[in-house]
């Protein structure tokens, strides 16, 4: 890695400024109640980028009072839905105008890669924008013969306030999942940052309010999950809850619901992703899509293939090139164009990940190549490749979160079945096979959420994504997500006149 290397020691000047670093509550950029302020940090030095407001409950009080008020008095939820489809396509058409400014304060405030920023991520919100206008107009109820003179049928309403919470790992998508669904059904939100990555959210929630969204809609609050998320969980005001994070938090969030208003709530957990190499698979390319399976976004992917089954007849012809394509992996500043790896988010999930290299070396898998730091500034972690791993090691059963393979051989069809299912989670699985057959029984045994054949991470707006098991609960995207956001009102009215 020397060559990256070097350039992680010169970080490359961010090309943008931070316009925004309040909480934004009923339209305006406030302080803390408290005055209270934290850093937000530059994952490739650790140094402050900026201080942004520490929320807890009392500006989650205030910023739910704001999003109930824009829901009970309007006029977001009694607009028409035409005119909530422009707003949301103005937005979509601001955001891609400010596409590289947007990408480079996530890259700043993340490390992920700035490239992947501006040609995927920043793409991918504005579509997802785009298709959840697509809908405001197309949300109905039904009409539905009932077992009497009644006339029945169904009003499919917005539930109300939601509160939102969101991960560092996709700050940007994760925002457009959650607020673009929320806002087509007709709420309003309260959104809670993750602390790490506070930033980017402020930016496109300005643009938002510029293409003419009503103050108090949406509100945006930064500070911790156990003081300002928590809060909006056991908030009586709430009406719903999405969260996206680790399992762990998931089951707080549950318990908070339950013992508040029994809020609905969505969860996106965690995961451990079986990446199954048949052994009919082309080598090359299985090796090349595991890799990405793995590495993509330094490996902090819920649904990453994190646990890579190769059939024994090309397990060491896989092991090799796996080997050798880590040792490619290009790794260095998230501003510099050709780079595949940046820092990873912070010191913590920097030593959880040094501490799963440890675990599995001592728990007698093989360390191919990686297992430690890059550099000595920031958060860099070397491509790590383990083999010989077996089903019960930690590497094998915890989600680590970071640029880990760790790779286990297998030889008939249903131990492979058995061994994948074998796991607290059901996020996502991939197959590498050419076999028709094969696809189609690993397709309907696999207990996923999803199941890529031939690809990995193919993520569109339209796409339902969610978790079997401890991963979640509910899916969000595509149609499946609306039902999260909306009430279904029955109306019966008796009829004078059965007969017509
Ligand atoms: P986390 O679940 O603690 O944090 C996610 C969000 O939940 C953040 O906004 C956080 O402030 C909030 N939160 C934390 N405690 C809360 C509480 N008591 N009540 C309400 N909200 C709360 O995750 P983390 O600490 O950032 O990361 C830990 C691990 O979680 C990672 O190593 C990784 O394994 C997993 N993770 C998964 C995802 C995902 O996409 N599913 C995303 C991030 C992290």
């Amino acid at each position: 890695y020397t060559t990256a290397a070097a350039a992680l020691e010169e970080p490359i000047k961010p090309p943008v400024n931070v316009k925004y670093d309040k909480l934004l509550i009923n339209g305006q950029f406030v302080d803390a109640a408290s005055g209270k302020t934290f850093p937000t940090l530059d994952p490739r030095t650790g140094e402050v980028i900026t201080h942004v407001p520490e929320g807890d409950a009392e500006d989650i009080n205030r910023a739910v009072s704001a999003a109930r008020k824009a829901f009970d008095e309007g006029p977001w939820p009694k607009m028409t839905a035409y005119e909530r489809q422009r707003i949301l396509l103005r937005f979509a058409d601001l955001v891609e105008k400010h596409n590289d400014e947007i990408a480079a304060l996530e890259t700043w405030d993340s490390g992920k890669l700035f490239e992947q920023c501006a040609k995927i991520e920043v793409p991918m919100f504005v579509r997802l924008f785009r298709y959840y206008a697509g809908w405001t107009d197309k949300i109905h109820g039904m009409t539905i013969p009932g077992d009497g003179p009644h006339h029945v049928q169904t009003l499919h309403e917005p539930i109300g306030v939601c509160g939102q919470i969101i991960p560092w790992n996709f700050p940007l998508v994760m925002f457009a999942w959650k607020v673009g669904p929320a806002l087509a059904c007709g709420n309003t939100i309260v959104l809670k940052t993750a602390e790490q990555t506070p930033l980017s959210a402020l930016l496109v929630s300005k643009l938002l309010h510029e293409a003419g969204l009503p103050d108090g809609v949406l509100n945006i609050v930064s500070g911790f999950g156990p003081t300002a998320g928590a809060a909006l969980c056991s908030h009586m005001d709430v009406d719903k809850i999405a969260f996206t994070g680790s399992t762990e938090t998931g089951k707080i969030v549950l318990e908070l619901s339950a013992k508040s208003n029994l809020k609905p709530v969505t969860l996106e957990l965690g995961g451990k992703s079986p990446f199954i190499v048949c052994e009919d698979a082309d080598v090359d390319k299985a090796v090349e899509l595991a890799h990405f399976a793995l590495f993509f976004n330094q490996g902090q992917c819920c649904c990453a293939g994190s646990r890579t089954y190769v059939h024994e007849k090309v397990y060491d012809e896989f092991l090799e090139k796996a080997k050798a394509r880590a040792l490619q992996r290009a790794v260095g500043d998230p501003f510099k164009s050709g780079m595949e790896q940046g820092p990873q988010i912070d010191s913590e999930q920097f030593e959880k990940i040094l501490k799963y290299i440890r675990s599995g070396t001592e728990s007698g898998a093989t360390l191919e190549t990686g297992g430690d730091r890059l550099g000595t500034k920031g958060y860099y972690v070397q491509p790590t490749v383990f083999s010989n791993v077996k089903d019960d090691m930690l590497i094998a059963k915890d989600e680590i979160f970071g640029p880990v393979q760790t790779i286990l051989k297998f030889n008939e069809l249903n131990d492979v079945i058995k061994r994948a299912n074998n796991t607290r989670y059901g996020l996502a699985a991939g197959v590498f096979t050419s076999n028709l057959d094969t696809a189609n029984t690993l397709t309907r045994a696999l207990r996923a959420g999803t199941v890529w054949i031939n690809c990995f991470d193919t993520f569109d707006a339209t796409i339902p994504f969610g978790g079997y098991k401890m991963s979640g609960i509910g899916r969000e995207k595509g149609e499946y997500s609306l039902k999260n956001y909306l009430q279904v009102k029955a109306v019966v009215t008796a009829l004078k006149n059965p007969a017509w």
